[in-house]
This record gives structure tokens, C-alpha cells and sequence, in this order.
């Protein structure tokens, strides 16, 4: 299928504008301060992602905490949660980039792009194609819970809405709504577990589906959620 962003994304802004944007807000409506600000990401294992959004161009503090873990849940769970809470400046504040990814190459392929140094499209989100591809299958998961972990807990989370996923045109468009819904879900109920350790903190929370494309071009993000909370 012939995809392009604008057409399956029409909301999506070039990823460094998102960033700019929300750094603006936050920084003019909600007081926060890039010398005391940490950043929290709950996004794919992939090395492609760290292209897409610039916050550490605009803050200090330039190491993300790395909450996520494939397909961008987030996998550090309440210890994680716990941790990140507690590297937070004095009277400081913290951002939580979270969500999948999708990638759209330059010949229109869905759930594809070309990278650095390779000649020919991969798998974008790899995780999450792997898992549309076992439900359209129709086979049960051999994923080895032990050794698979993270892979196997994707085709959980994405279970219950495997029927409705299979028999949509673009399944993997439709993966990876879900799988927004799902890390959203989870990012919230476990910042909302931890939220004593969270104290006189403010958190922002910006959620949305990163959108990656052909190596040497711009990365897109198609925000879904932008919200700030105070503890
Ligand atoms: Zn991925």
C-alpha cells in the first residue's frame, strides 16, 4: 500500500517541533526550569528513536532515564518509577516522553524504512509487525516467556484486540493505536503508584506515536497526550 504521513497521520508535526513547542508551554504556563528538569522516556528499545525528539537539547540534564523497553512499554515498572522519582533535581520537575513508533518509508511502505548504512527497508516497529504478523497467522505464540519476555508481554498487552487489529487494512496502524493505548494506560497507573515519591514535583506527560522515516530525513510525532501533573 502507497501510504504517506499526511494521509494516515494528519495531525503529526515534525518531531523537533513538537519538542520546541512543548518545552515553550511548559517553561511559560507551568513554571518548569530546563536547568532543573529530568527526562524520563518510555519508547522502543530501537536506536532509530533517539533521532526522532530533541528534549535533551533543552534541558541540562541531557541523560534520559530509560523506562521503556521494546515496542515502548514501559517495562521498568514501579521500581523504575521509583528511581526516576528520586533523581529529580530539588524542587524540580521531570518529563515522561512515552509511546510507540511506526515507520513510513519513502516508497509509501507502512511498518518500513531504510537506515543508515543499509540499502534495503526493515521492520519499524520490528516488535510490534512480529506480533501483527503471528495474529494474522491465526497460530498460537511460541514466544519463550523467560527468554522473550518483553516481546511476549507486547502480544498480551495486544490480545484482547487482536480480532479487531487482523481484520483492519493496516493492521499494524492499528497495533500501534493500541499499543498507544496501552503504554498511556499503564505510564499513568504507574506514575499514579508511585505518587508519594513524586512529592512537591511536577511531572508532564507527552504521549504520542513516533513516526520514523528513510535515514537522513525528519521523524514526525503525532501527539496524543500532553498533560502536566503536580504531586
Ligand atoms: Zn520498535
Amino acid at each position: 500500500m502507497n501510504s504517506t504521513i499526511e494521509n494516515l497521520y494528519p495531525n503529526a508535526q515534525k518531531g523537533d517541533d513538537v519538542t520546541s513547542q512543548s518545552i515553550e508551554k511548559l517553561i511559560n504556563e507551568h513554571q518548569f526550569d530546563s536547568k532543573k528538569t529530568i527526562l524520563g522516556t518510555s519508547v522502543c528499545s530501537d536506536e532509530i528513536i533517539r533521532s526522532a525528539m530533541n528534549f535533551r537539547d533543552h534541558i541540562d540534564n541531557q541523560n534520559p532515564f530509560e523506562l521503556g523497553g521494546l515496542g515502548g512499554f514501559p517495562f521498568a515498572g514501579l521500581t523504575g518509577f521509583k528511581a526516576f522519582a528520586a533523581h529529580i533535581p530539588d524542587n524540580g520537575f521531570a518529563i515522561i516522553q512515552y509511546g510507540p513508533h511506526i515507520g513510513i518509508s519513502e516508497t509509501g511502505h507502512t511498518g518500513m524504512v531504510v537506515r543508515g548504512g543499509q540499502a534495503l527497508e526493515t521492520t519499524c516497529c520490528g516488535a510490534l509487525m512480529a506480533t501483527v504478523d503471528a495474529f494474522k497467522s491465526g497460530k498460537k505464540s511460541e514466544l519463550d516467556q523467560e527468554l522473550d519476555y518483553q516481546q511476549w508481554k507486547i502480544a498480551e498487552e495486544l490480545n484482547e484486540s487482536r480480532a479487531a487489529i487482523v481484520k483492519e487494512d493496516e493492521p499494524l496502524i492499528a497495533a500501534t493505536d493500541q499499543m498507544f493505548s496501552q503504554i498511556d494506560k499503564r505510564v499513568k497507573t504507574l506514575l499514579e503508584k508511585t505518587s508519594s515519591h513524586f512529592e512537591n514535583k511536577k511531572v508532564a506527560l507527552i504521549g504520542g506515536i513516533i513516526i520514523n522515516t528513510d535515514f537522513g530525513n525528519s521523524d514526525w510525532f503525532d501527539l496524543k497526550e500532553f498533560e502536566v501533573q503536580s504531586f
